[in-house]
């Protein structure tokens, strides 16, 4: 039988505030297998498709995204918090609850011909994963797909990236 890697999710309540269920994927990483798995089932629903590139999301996103760049035989790009990248960067403004946030990428990390899966390990309003695409694609690279290992779909950001053009996959959902 293959792992229930749902159960291996942890979910804390009232975190990071009072009324929040946080998913905690540190008890799925933390599982050999899961770990695996959960790497190992991202990768295969692209594998052979032309991906050049994995971009994942700060800081869980490296995580996962890591080991689906080396299972495709990808390069690895980071999408980081404003300020944390040392060469020239190119950034995106998107809209947090309270306040506004900002992702950047290097430059000239990647641009035409190139093919980029987006990789995080949760994905609820989609505000970051809009954010991210977008600005992968201003390089011109291809960005129409992104792998989360959760999906909250009552909150509805899956949906809202499909609207974008980017098709969505997920190995979970909490409703
Ligand atoms: P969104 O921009 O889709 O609203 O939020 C997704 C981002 O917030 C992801 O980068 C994800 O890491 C983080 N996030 C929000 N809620 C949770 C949660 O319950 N568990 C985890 N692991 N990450 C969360």
């Amino acid at each position: 039988m293959s792992l229930d890697l749902k159960s291996l999710v942890r979910t804390i309540p009232d975190y990071p505030k009072k009324g929040i269920l946080f998913r905690d994927i540190t008890t799925l990483i933390e599982h050999p297998e899961g770990f695996r798995e959960s790497v190992e089932r991202i990768a295969a629903a692209y594998r052979g498709q032309g991906v050049t590139h994995v971009a994942g999301i700060e800081a869980r996103g490296f995580i996962f995204g890591a080991g689906v760049a080396i299972a495709l035989g990808a390069g690895f790009v980071p999408v980081r918090k404003k300020g944390k990248l040392p060469g020239e960067t190119i950034g995106q403004n998107y809209a947090l609850e309270y306040g506004v946030d900002t992702i950047e990428i290097h430059a000239d990390v990647v641009g035409a011909g190139d093919r980029v899966l987006l990789v995080d390990d949760l994905i609820a309003t989609g505000g970051t994963a809009i954010a991210a695409a977008g600005l992968l694609r201003r390089t011109g690279a291809v960005c129409d797909d992104a792998a989360f290992v959760i999906d909250l779909p009552d909150i509805g950001g899956a949906a809202k990236l499909k609207a974008e053009g980017v098709k969505v996959t997920s190995l979970m959902a909490f409703e």
